[in-house]
């Protein structure tokens, strides 16, 4: 293998005072006891960027069990297909990951990857260019196997090794490519888009909850528009989310524009999870309510949007995925409360408004606000809800424990 190109600080420029200290300390203390450790992946490429990183990995050539006695009480060793060391700073986690040597060369699908190699073996497993470089806080330096440096510069997302390969193995980095392009609006190499375009189909023999894990963290990274409407332009939707993508092909203003506003509202406030799932939800409900019980003036009652909250979310998510239950619980509430807040038969419209005893509540209303971002018509009602909900008489030691919860 060719030396790897290195980057002195006068070159890479990498903001280094927006290194996180603990990541700092867990290097350093790799390093004394004898051990190679250098910042790597998506942090790298973040701070690249100028910008800031959500986590800290650390590549290291100790074995988890060498982790685990230095860190002692601090660390933890988990991870079956993929043995990781959590080192833990009260809330704050660094991971750390023993070199490993995967075999960029296999034909199939990776079960397992916990066999160790070296720092050049460790980056050609890795996804992509970009992801594959390593910054060694001792002397400033990045290190470079594999062109990320220049890829990074030229916006190019390119996989490592023979792309066609590379996703057969593992076909979440098709996925992961997906939200990298959504994410930075790099452009994709030409064998790596090939590659997408004829590997696509093998989505479906990749772990359900690792997407399902990717698709949660696009949702709040603020460009989940852009994550699903690249899903549904490459067809991915139609292997992973097939109602939602037909959904889509008739009607995708809604779900669009609901991410659109989640997307800004979370760039200040964080949403809960449940919430921003609704968006790919509640225009689907819409339709299905009115297909089967508005439009043959059939009396819409809160019983009915229950049942039928519950089917639209199994449906949007079947039959790939499964939901967990706290979620999909959340979630129908959500959608419920929408039928509370606008219902279907006006009548009632100016009674008190009741507030239920629901610890979804809360929720739910943040829901209710991405629509009245949309149409502003609903911005009375959503006031009304909204100060109906805090003068409610529970005490505020309760109300604070509820909110924390959401
Ligand atoms: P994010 O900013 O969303 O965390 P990331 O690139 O840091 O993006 P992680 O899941 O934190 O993603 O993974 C850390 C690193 O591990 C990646 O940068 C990449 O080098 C490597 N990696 C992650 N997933 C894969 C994969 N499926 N195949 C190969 N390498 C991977
Ligand atoms: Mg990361």
């Amino acid at each position: 293998m060719r030396p790897p190109k290195v980057y002195s600080i006068d070159e890479h420029l990498l903001p280094i005072n927006k290194i996180d200290t603990k990541a700092y300390y867990v290097i350093e203390k790799l390093r004394v006891n004898g051990f190679l450790s250098f910042l790597v992946g998506g942090s790298v490429r973040d701070l690249l960027l100028k910008q800031v990183p959500k986590d800290f990995d650390i590549a290291t050539s100790a074995k988890p069990e060498e982790i685990k006695k230095i860190f002692k009480r601090n660390c933890i060793l988990i991870g079956k297909r993929f043995r990781l060391a959590h080192i833990r700073f009260g809330k704050k986690i660094i991971e750390v990951s023993t070199f490993r040597a995967g075999d960029a060369k296999k034909e199939e699908l990776i079960l397992q990857d916990n066999i160790y190699g070296t720092p050049e073996k460790d980056v050609l497993r890795r996804d992509f260019t970009i992801n594959g470089l390593f910054y060694d806080p001792e002397v400033q330096t990045v290190i470079d196997y594999v062109d990320g440096y220049t890829d990074l510069q030229k916006k190019i997302l390119r996989t490592i090794g023979e792309a066609k390969l590379r996703f057969i193995q593992d076909p979440v980095r098709m996925i992961r490519l997906l939200k990298f392009k959504a994410r930075f609006d790099f452009e994709i190499e030409k064998e790596t888009l090939n590659a997408l375009i004829e590997c696509k189909q093998e989505i479906v023999k990749s772990s359900p909850a690792r997407i399902l894990e990717e698709l949660f963290r696009m949702l709040v990274s603020t460009k989940s528009k852009n994550f699903f409407k690249l899903l549904d332009s490459y067809n991915f939707l139609d292997y992973l989310m097939p109602e939602l993508s037909d959904f889509l092909k008739i009607n995708n203003t809604l779900v669009f524009t609901l991410l659109e506003k989640a997307d800004l509202e979370i760039s200040k406030n964080s949403l809960p999870r449940s919430v921003l799932i609704s968006c790919l939800i509640y225009p689907y409900l819409e339709m299905q309510l009115k297909e089967e019980f508005i439009d043959k003036d059939i009396f819409v009652h809160l019983g009915i949007v229950i049942q039928i909250a519950k089917e639209s979310t199994n449906a949007i998510f079947r039959p790939f995925f499964q939901v967990p239950k706290k979620l999909k619980v959340e979630i129908i509430s959500i959608l419920t409360n929408q039928f509370r807040f606008t219902p279907i038969n006006n009548s009632k419209k100016f009674k008190r408004l009741k507030i239920p005893r629901d610890p979804c509540f809360f929720m739910s209303l943040q829901f209710f606000r991405l629509r009245c971002l949309i149409d502003t018509n609903l911005s009375n009602i959503y006031h009304r809800w909204l100060n109906a909900y805090e003068s409610k008489k529970i005490p505020k030691k309760i109300q604070k424990v509820k909110e924390n919860e959401l």
